[in-house]
């Protein structure tokens, strides 16, 4: 049986500090599971450079130009950390794909196991990590009350699996048939089905740089994997109307029976108190149904996800 070729995609935004320290690791990797024969010897480590806006690409263009193993597709922009994911999966040929971050938070050490699930007739295998201390409190909570959300609004992903992991040629080239433009892998890859395995592994510390994920950036990805699968929010909407005006309702009843029985009913400061409140409720409303409307505008227009700007080390 003839080895199978793999990639493994590393997107890459402001990494100038942490690619000299990456790249001779997945080299070695790579190389370490040639040598075992367990893929093939024209396999290779694929940078997509995000449009960066420091020297990543020339420390990609060194480091390409020093081994054969490395490869880059570099982007006209900077498309963010899906889309580049996405450019790496889909402008490279092999027969399997690990993406895997820049700053090796995820063990690359367990590229061989995931590998080793594949040749077992695996589609997908996900990295799963088993701690969170290298995150902040906030960050840990937060995510774990993202995870809940979606667990509750019926989006299925697997618990504390990121972007590493390992796909087929064949879930690639399903995934190539989905036609959204939101692709937030994580929920849309446990769409694909297929037979998939789990890898678990211990998360580190960034070594260097910094996140380039801050909150706000943190906040709209995660807002973008509910809105993107689900329309809970929009039915609770509908709920949340059909309940207020139901109590709105009662409150008519009430207010005609004082005023026919006598009795003035008290009350700017709850009559305000209760219109802001209910304003708030009717703006934040009108929110989730535009968030809806801006979805089905960008899904609408249909822009490319990534443009290619060049390629090095690829046929
Ligand atoms: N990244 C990217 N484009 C972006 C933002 C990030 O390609 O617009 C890459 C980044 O270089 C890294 C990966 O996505 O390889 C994950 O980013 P980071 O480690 O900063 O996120 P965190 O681990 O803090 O969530
Ligand atoms: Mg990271």
């Amino acid at each position: 049986m003839e080895c199978p070729k793999l990639n493994i995609v590393v997107p890459c935004y402001n990494e100038e500090e942490m690619l000299p320290k990456s790249a001779p690791v997945l080299e070695r990797i790579l190389t370490d599971l040639i040598k075992k024969e367990l893929i093939a010897p024209t396999s290779l480590v694929c940078f997509v450079n995000d449009g960066s806006r420091d020297k990543t690409l020339e420390v990609l263009k060194d480091l390409t130009k020093k081994s054969a193993r490395l490869a880059y597709v570099s982007l006209s922009r900077n498309f963010g950390h899906q889309s580049a994911l996405l450019a790496g999966l889909f402008e490279t040929k092999a027969d399997i794909y690990v993406t895997i971050d820049a700053d090796l938070q995820d063990d690359p050490e367990k590229i061989g196991e995931m590998v080793q699930k594949y040749l077992e007739g695996n589609e997908i295998v996900y990295g799963v990590r088993t701690n969170r201390d290298t995150d902040s409190w906030f960050k840990e909570k937060t995510a774990r009350l993202f995870y809940r959300i979606q667990e509750w609004m019926g989006i299925k992903t697997v618990y504390n699996a990121a972007d590493f992991r390992l796909m087929s040629k064949r879930a690639v080239e399903t995934l190539k048939g989905f036609r959204e433009k939101n692709l937030f892998l994580r929920g849309i890859i446990h769409l694909l089905g297929f037979q998939s395995a789990q890898v678990f592994y211990p998360r580190a510390s960034r070594a260097a740089g910094e996140t380039k994920y801050p909150f706000f950036k943190m906040f709209s990805f995660a807002l973008n994997g509910i809105v993107g699968f689900s329309i809970v929010p929009i039915r609770l909407v509908t709920i949340m109307g059909m309940v207020i005006s139901f109590i709105g309702f009662l409150l008519l009843l009430w207010s005609l029976y004082r005023a026919i029985v006598g009795g003035n009913m008290a009350g700017w400061a709850s009559l305000f108190s209760a219109m802001m409140f209910f304003n708030g409720i009717i703006i934040f409303s009108l929110g989730v149904i535009g968030e809806y409307i801006g979805k089905i505008f960008t899904e609408v227009k249909g822009r490319p996800l990534f443009i290619v700007d060049q390629k090095v080390g690829l046929e």
